[in-house]
């Protein structure tokens, strides 16, 4: 357990990648989405990504879209450590 200190403040910019490069989530961008989902599938939450809060919904829906056409995987439960 550590604990996470938060960086609140100017000097922390918080850039939405969809934001600065001015396109918006796409499920076909499956390139993109693979930044936006852990190892195991899953999506990755807003304080990780930076992304603001509305590419950040966007972001999940369209991954939950890739999913669906098997572009990205699914939350992989059969792994075992
Ligand atoms: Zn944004």
């Amino acid at each position: 357990m550590r604990k996470m200190r938060k960086m609140r403040g100017p000097k922390q910019r918080r850039t939405c990648w969809f934001c600065t490069h001015g396109i918006e989530p796409d499920y076909k961008n499956c390139e993109v989405l693979r930044n936006y989902v852990s190892e195991r599938g899953k999506i990755l939450p807003k304080r990780t990504t930076a992304n603001c809060a509305v590419h950040q919904r966007k972001t999940a829906r369209e991954v939950k879209r890739a999913r669906h056409i098997a572009l990205l995987p699914f939350v992989a439960e059969n792994i075992h450590t």
